[in-house]
């Protein structure tokens, strides 16, 4: 490793332990992951009581790997990103989210003082990390940190995170094309739901996983 990459991820682990000190005067759950590994050796420990596991469709909880182990484990897996089902069975599974026993998440935004912010097109996602399911886990790669305001977030999720889900999904939308947010009145517009976690929710045990290395977008 050079100086510079050691620099790099110094810099980032700050920011990270930062974030993981304010989400803590929050309220959450907070723990520092300095790789993807230790954020999925967390999981796995965290999910030892679960019997079904939600998975709220995100790039950052993909991108550890953490599904197929869960299911070797014999957990019951809801995960509606299957392009096979059907429109009625991804509002079943996603019901079914709601009550799981541990949901998965990333999070579109992480600020510097502990606010988790998402921008939703259905809203499930979003619904789940506030109530319902007995536990929820939230990954956030350190390229979701913001050093600003929760309107700060929100920018950042319309200019780097929306654009390239809407290029994924193949939503026609102008930021799929240009990348860049025109508030948009397209049919196919994502951002319909907007929310701000800013203490830990009353009855629902959110943990949040600071991760020294990019993850999602
Ligand atoms: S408002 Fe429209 S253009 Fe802006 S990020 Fe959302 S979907 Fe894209």
């Amino acid at each position: 490793m050079t100086l510079t990459d050691e620099l790099v991820i110094w810099t980032h682990e700050k920011k990270c332990l930062k974030a993981v000190d304010s989400l803590v005067k929050n309220g959450f759950g907070a723990v520092y992951c300095a790789t993807p590994h230790d954020a999925f050796d967390c999981i796995i420990q965290e999910a030892a009581d679960a019997a079904s596991v939600g998975f709220g469709g995100s790039m950052s909880i993909v991108g550890l790997g953490v599904e197929s182990r869960l299911r070797e484990q014999g957990k019951e897996i809801l995960n509606h990103a299957n392009p096979a089902l059907s429109r009625a069975e991804k509002m079943d599974i996603m019901r079914r989210q709601l009550t799981c026993d541990l949901f998965l998440s990333g999070t579109n935004a992480l600020t510097l003082s502990g606010e988790l912010v998402n921008i939703d097109a259905t809203g499930n996602r979003v619904a789940a990390m506030f109530f319902g399911p007995s536990k929820v886990i939230v990954v956030a790669g350190r390229n979701k940190l913001v050093d600003g305001s929760a309107h700060d977030a929100v920018q950042r999720v319309k200019n780097w995170a929306t654009p390239p889900n809407a290029k994924r999904l193949n939503f026609k939308t102008p930021c799929a094309s240009t990348g860049f947010c025109s508030d948009c009145n397209s049919p196919d517009r994502l951002c319909r739901v907007t929310t701000i976690i800013d203490r830990k929710p009353r009855f629902t045990n959110v943990i949040v996983l600071v991760v020294n290395a990019d993850l999602g977008f």
